[in-house]
């Protein structure tokens, strides 16, 4: 089972240990404050997954802690007793309305309160179980499955970033769009799995040859967009005639043919005080690609860069 806190908040020291004496038999982590502020100062440092409070303490009500707690910017759900001698129903509703989760009269019975836990215990699982499927599904959702790289969301994204600190910070910001050369005929005449093999080999070779600093990713069928930040026209252009020259490098086998597979590449940047839209440099990259497809493939096209 995944691991599981607990707070205590109550200003009474006998409460407390009775508390205390009740969860003795999970041996779960539990903080005890006996103040609704130390309650706080408790709650954001650990991030317990279970808070137990009592309604009224000399500095803040259990009800205020509650409010704080879901109002404040928290990544995970937090299950919430409130252990209160207030038992009128109206305050039980007050309550649960400012977001507890369940409420308790004192004096409790033990093995109730210990029960209680349990169904917050479960909650809890099942929230954390729930959090971690969400984020493999946004990575997910960022990621090309063919070759493991960021797909074209996540490159806008991360690019739409990048051009405001770029015309914030005067830095330099390049967009280069890559697509294989005839590659219809290599599907045509090997079969999707061969074409698949050099989608996922040029990944290989985009990975090896970019910083982490950049991104690359595969943003279509057998179309690639590499952007790099602070660099200058001429280390650019070295970066992308070693990624030509990699690929071009790399000799495939299939049905007993030798095959060479290339790439053109399309390379626009920017830098200045006003960033263009994304879309545009991607366009103006497109552009000086279809110069490179028509001047022969197997190259590199650049569009000078604009400075605004
Ligand atoms: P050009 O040099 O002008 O770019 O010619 P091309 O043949 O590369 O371009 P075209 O756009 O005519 O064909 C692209 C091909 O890419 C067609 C399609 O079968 C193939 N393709 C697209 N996505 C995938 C994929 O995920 N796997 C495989 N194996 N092939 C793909
Ligand atoms: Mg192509
Ligand atoms: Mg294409």
């Amino acid at each position: 089972m995944s691991s599981f806190s607990v707070l205590v908040a109550d200003d009474s020291p006998i409460y407390r240990k009775l508390v205390e004496h009740a969860l003795a038999e999970d041996s779960c982590p539990v903080s005890f404050a006996s103040s609704g502020h130390q309650a706080i100062e408790i709650f954001e440092r650990e991030h317990p997954d279970l808070v137990i409070t009592d309604w009224v303490m000399p500095d803040l009500t259990g009800i205020e802690l509650c409010q704080r707690i879901r109002t404040g910017a928290q990544s995970s759900y937090t299950y919430i007793i409130i252990l209160t001698s207030n038992a009128e129903k109206e305050n039980v509703v007050k309550g649960l309305s400012a977001g507890a989760d369940d409420y308790l009269t004192k004096p409790f019975h033990r093995d109730e309160l210990l029960a209680r836990v349990h169904v917050g215990r479960r909650l809890i699982d099942l929230h954390r179980q729930i959090e971690a499927k969400n984020r493999l599904l946004e990575e997910l959702a960022l990621t090309d499955p063919l070759t493991g790289l960021p797909n074209r969301r996540a490159i806008e994204d991360w690019s739409a970033r990048q051009l405001s600190g770029a015309a914030r910070h005067g830095f330099s910001l390049w967009a280069v769009l890559m697509d294989l050369d005839h590659f219809k005929s290599v599907n045509d005449t090997y079969g999707h799995d061969a074409g698949d093999t050099v989608l996922k080999k040029f990944g290989e070779v985009l990975r090896a040859n970019t910083r982490l600093s950049d991104i690359c990713g595969r943003i279509g069928g057998e179309e690639f967009l590499l952007i790099l930040t602070h660099a200058d026209e001429k280390s650019v252009l070295v970066v992308v005639e070693r990624i030509r020259k990699h690929l071009a490098a790399e000799r495939f086998i299939w049905n007993g043919s030798t095959v060479q597979v290339t790439a053109s590449f399309g390379v626009a940047g920017f830098s200045g005080k006003q960033a263009p839209e994304f879309n545009q440099l991607v366009a103006q990259a497109d552009a000086a690609l279809y110069r490179a497809k028509d001047q022969g493939r197997n190259r590199v096209e650049l569009v000078s860069v604009t400075s605004a």
